[in-house]
């Protein structure tokens, strides 16, 4: 089985969830898993919930997250959305090895949707010279999104422990895409069939995208949800989530278009390849990830 790259179709456009690679979070750096994921939540619905899915508080020391970043071929676009990590740890920066064995080459891709600016989905931007990686694309973010990184707000908003690497990925990898950059500011198609939704709450201008085609619909949820427990509390929020007062209203208006239309799901941060479904059950919903048998 291949774990890097996983093809799918939706309608006439061909996609595929691309492994940058993983990246593990546990203390010094970051809080345990529980505290990290789950920042504001009460000891004992967490531990019974954690219960559910065969975790314990206690014992959970580390979260081993997947990063998957998403090609799709329009047929008349190709279209990446996100870059990864590149050299953020030692398992992350597989993309590009990922895509050739696609038959992927950088200078093919025309368009790089970038759902918000974090280490993990900008990374990818330039390589250890400063060049960019995808030199002909179109690279589409959020106005607010690439407002906030550009400001001073920046410094000031951050937790002091990641302040330093966040500042330094966002220094390195979005200004040299400031000639080829089209910034968004409302709900609007980037390219016919792929539309900008906003989701802020992990970050500002945090972007999800809603992709369809022959009446099949893809929703790129980013980081909207880090964590499949997050569907069924979507009230609690993680450490990294900039905006944390947005994130439940979010999740709850994201969520619930996932599952009224049934919406094929992708998710960054989610077991690969990070496709699911999203399915209601009492006041929030389930995770239900696709069958993968290749
Ligand atoms: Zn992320």
């Amino acid at each position: 089985m291949n774990s890097q790259t996983y093809r799918f179709k939706v309608g006439s456009f061909q996609c595929i969830a691309v492994s940058d690679g993983t990246h593990t979070y546990a203390p010094p750096i970051f809080p345990p898993p529980a505290v990290f994921l789950f920042a504001n939540a009460a000891k004992e619905p967490l531990e019974r919930v954690l219960g559910e899915h065969n975790l314990q508080r206690e014992q959970w020391a580390e979260w081993v997250s997947p990063y998957i970043c998403l090609v799709i071929n329009t047929g008349e676009h190709r279209v990446l959305v996100d870059t990864g990590a590149g050299g953020l740890g030692p398992n992350t920066g597989k993309l590009l090895q990922n895509l050739k064995t696609e038959g992927i080459e950088p200078e093919g891709i025309d368009t790089v949707i970038l759902t918000h600016g974090h280490p993990d989905h900008i990374g990818g931007n330039t390589d250890s010279e400063g060049r960019l990686v995808f030199p002909k694309a179109r690279y589409v973010m959020w106005k607010d999104e690439w407002d906030f990184w550009n400001s001073e707000q920046a410094a000031v908003r951050l937790e002091e422990h990641a302040r330093e690497v966040l500042l330094g990925y966002a220094r390195k990898n979005l200004p040299p895409i400031q000639n080829q950059l089209y910034l968004v500011d409302r709900e609007t198609e980037i390219l016919p069939g792929i539309k900008a939704i906003a989701a802020p709450g992990h970050t500002m201008g945090h972007m999800a995208l809603a992709v369809s085609s022959e009446g099949q619909q893809l929703l790129c949820v980013s980081d909207t949800v880090l964590h499949p427990i997050h569907l069924e509390r979507p009230e609690w929020y993680a450490v990294v989530d900039l905006a944390p007062q947005q994130v439940e209203a979010t999740r709850r208006r994201i969520l619930t278009w996932a599952a009224t239309e049934n919406a094929l799901v992708v998710a960054f941060h989610f077991p690969f390849p990070g496709l699911g479904h999203v399915v209601q059950r009492a006041e929030a919903w389930q995770w239900q990830p696709i069958e993968t048998t290749s």
